[in-house]
């Protein structure tokens, strides 16, 4: 287990050095949002809708309280132009609110920061770099949602006491950085998922 954490933070050095002294792209992506209408349908209390439903089927409230708030997704990443591999930094994005742990102007979002992605069920099946905690991923891959989901816990305060949130460990965001200077900022841990590293 340690040996593997380890190996994660040498692989954050080795793309580290890798990537130093050439232009890697910058990428940022969005959180969760509703990207198509959805039947309406009710599940039976007693089968909490995301064991029994995929994301196609889930209502467009479903689909938004599935999101877990952790900020993972609104971490900045930069893309490998040679391999197409993505690195992870602790750099947020210029909308996000370190503090509250969400975007800062999330209705807005995507008339001021153009590239951010919408991620839709299409997009959870694509998109590799989706951090392997994330509620859409999960479902997806026909897993449960562990125990510090707010639909499972009943509170949003279990996601940053389960170490899941990147609530205290952003060190700033994308304009007080320069390019060469994100590239001391590749991190492991929005990859990795404590419960099973
Ligand atoms: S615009 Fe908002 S939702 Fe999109 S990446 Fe930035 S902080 Fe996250
Ligand atoms: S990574 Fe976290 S904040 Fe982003 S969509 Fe998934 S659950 Fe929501």
């Amino acid at each position: 287990m340690i040996g593997h954490r380890i190996d994660r933070r040498e692989t954050a050095r080795t793309a580290q050095r890798r990537l130093r002294g050439r232009s890697p792209t910058i990428r940022r992506f969005e959180r969760a949002s509703v990207a198509r209408s959805a039947p309406k349908t009710t599940p039976p209390a007693a089968t909490p809708f995301w064991r029994e439903k995929g994301l196609d089927a889930m209502t467009p409230e479903e689909w938004e309280s599935l999101c877990d708030g952790c900020g993972r997704c609104c971490l900045l990443k930069l893309e490998d132009d040679d391999t197409g591999e993505i690195h992870h930094t602790d750099v947020a994005c210029t909308l996000f609110d370190a503090h509250a742990c969400r975007c800062g102007d999330y209705s807005r979002r995507q008339a001021r920061v153009p590239d951010c992605v919408r991620l839709t069920p299409e997009a959870v099946r694509s998109l590799s770099w989706l951090p392997p905690t994330c509620a859409y991923r999960l479902v997806e891959e026909g897993r449960d949602l562990p125990w510090w989901h707010p639909l499972v816990s009943g509170t949003r305060r279990t996601v940053h006491e389960a170490g899941i949130s990147v609530r205290g460990r952003v060190s700033g965001t994308e304009e007080e950085f320069t390019t060469d200077e994100l590239l001391d900022r590749i991190v492991a841990w929005p990859a990795e998922d404590p419960d099973h590293d």
